[in-house]
């Protein structure tokens, strides 16, 4: 049996930045991971769809170059030079995970639970008074007949050619991340979700707003649509039968992507451990990480607490005493143009009968969106009509991952909307649109 200080399982973004930090920290840690390092985030979400996204756009900004005074002879678009440069940035990320974790022992293999605060990894049994699960999620999987001759992101990131017409079923975050990107790749996209709107967390104007813009793209967005088979015929096209307002309907299509939501990804042993799950079937934490098992900690999707790279990382932090504010937690859709939200959206507020003000100010109005030729969408900050806190914001327009950051801090330091309007924005930066749109909520706060 070999001893330590803390044990991580994974090493996605939640487990090799906790086992980092513990080994910053002067404790003995160990890393086990069964896969490449860098977890879904690296390897199979966030940073390879982020590189397809940047060759998105760029295929964009070449289509519309004439606008902007540049003349293109022609050119081509080529999904396997954009896949291969994805991986040549995953691959030198990759190797900075491996860099991080130099002070850490990692051990290659499936890690199980063999009684409390013990893995075992193939004949090796490790304990240490911290155990950390960090395991993850994986695609889940489509409710519907037929469901298997979908493909789930992780198949589709393998993928380096793309058909000339797709379907993807769900409109949440992965489903339109991927329709921005095969829509400028010139497939012809559909999205068939299941909700009143696209983004069910996002504030509704703000996923209206997208929908609106991947529209004006060519991608046909269905909303209220249940799937309820997928066939293949003699052809190899594809059908898919959803109903929509009562009617039935179907598309005939190349390919079905499934991107209906994630499931977690549990290492075995959980009940030797004393871990247990929740209804929803992802680990039980407390608000310290800390699972029903004493010494034994949950982070990240395997927790389902907020299913975001970040999110796992600083639930890490919290493990290690760290202060992070966890109630103020952006998040971002990197779609054409991006969507970003931090706090509560409109329609939260509404149901939970908080007293507040909107205030929305859209990107034409703002020089530098203007200047860039690329003014869609809009910036939304909710205040409390009383104490004029910031509750939430929420924007639809380009560098919205961005922009939203500064609002985050504002809300996490407490600063009230009057005060961040004393702010003094640089002209011309897209942030004057934020700063001009919490000026008129404050404004409409304060009733005049
Ligand atoms: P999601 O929960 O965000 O969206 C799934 C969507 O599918 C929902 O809108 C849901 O209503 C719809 N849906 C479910 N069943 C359906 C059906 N049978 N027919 C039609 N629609 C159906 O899940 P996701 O997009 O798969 O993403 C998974 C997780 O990964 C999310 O929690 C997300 O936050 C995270 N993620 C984040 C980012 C980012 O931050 N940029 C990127 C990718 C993934």
């Amino acid at each position: 049996m070999i001893h330590c200080d803390i044990i991580v399982i994974g090493a996605g973004p939640g487990g090799y930045e906790t086992a980092a930090r513990a080994a910053a920290n002067g404790l003995d840690a160990i890393i086990v991971e069964r896969d490449q390092p860098g977890g879904t985030c690296l390897n199979r979400g966030c940073i390879p769809t982020k590189a397809l996204c940047r060759s998105a756009e760029v295929a964009v900004t070449v289509r519309e170059a004439f606008d902007y005074g540049v003349s293109t002879s022609g050119f081509t678009l080529d999904y396997a030079a954009a896949c291969a440069r994805r991986d040549a940035v995953v691959g030198e990320l990759r190797q900075g995970v491996v860099t991080l974790l130099g002070g850490v022992r990692t051990v290659v293999g499936e890690a199980r639970f063999t009684g409390e605060r013990t893995v075992a990894v193939g004949d090796e049994v490790f304990t240490a008074p911290m155990v950390v699960i960090a395991t993850g999620s994986c695609p889940a999987p489509l409710c519907a007949e037929g469901s298997e001759l979908a493909v789930d992101s992780d198949r589709v990131l393998e993928m380096d050619r793309l058909p000339a017409e797709i379907t993807i079923v769900g409109g949440g975050v992965i489903g339109m991340e991927f329709a921005s990107i095969f829509a400028a790749f010139g497939s012809k996209v559909s999205v068939l979700e299941y909700c009143q709107e696209i983004l069910p967390p996002f504030d509704r104007e703000i996923a209206k707003r997208l929908r609106m813009a991947m529209k004006r793209r060519g991608v046909d967005v269905t909303v209220q649509a249940s799937v309820s088979r997928i066939s293949k015929a003699d052809d190899g096209r594809m059908s898919v039968d959803y109903v929509s307002k009562g009617k039935e309907r179907t598309i005939v299509t190349d390919m079905v992507v499934s991107a209906v939501g994630r499931r977690p990804v549990l290492p075995e042993g959980l009940d030797k451990a004393g871990v247990e799950l929740t209804e929803r079937g992802f680990i039980w934490v407390d608000g310290s990480m800390q699972t029903s098992a004493p010494g034994v900690y949950a982070i990240g999707d395997v927790n389902g607490l907020c299913m975001l790279a970040h999110a796992a990382a600083a639930q890490g932090r919290v493990i290690l005493g760290e202060r992070v504010d966890l109630d103020v937690m952006p998040s971002a859709v990197f779609t054409m143009p991006e969507c970003a939200m931090v706090g509560l959206t409109e329609q939260q507020c509404a149901d939970n009968v908080t007293e507040y003000v909107a205030a929305t100010v859209t990107f034409r109005s703002n020089g530098k969106a203007m200047a860039t030729g690329d003014a869609e969408g809009l910036v939304k900050v909710i205040v409390g009509k009383t104490d004029r806190r910031i509750l939430g914001c929420h924007i639809c327009g380009q560098h919205a991952s961005d922009l939203i950051q500064e609002v985050a801090v504002a809300m996490v330091a407490d600063v009230d909307s009057s005060r961040f309007a004393a702010v003094v924005h640089g002209h011309p930066t897209l942030s004057e649109c934020v700063a001009a749109a919490v000026e008129k909520a404050d404004k409409a706060a304060r009733g005049s």
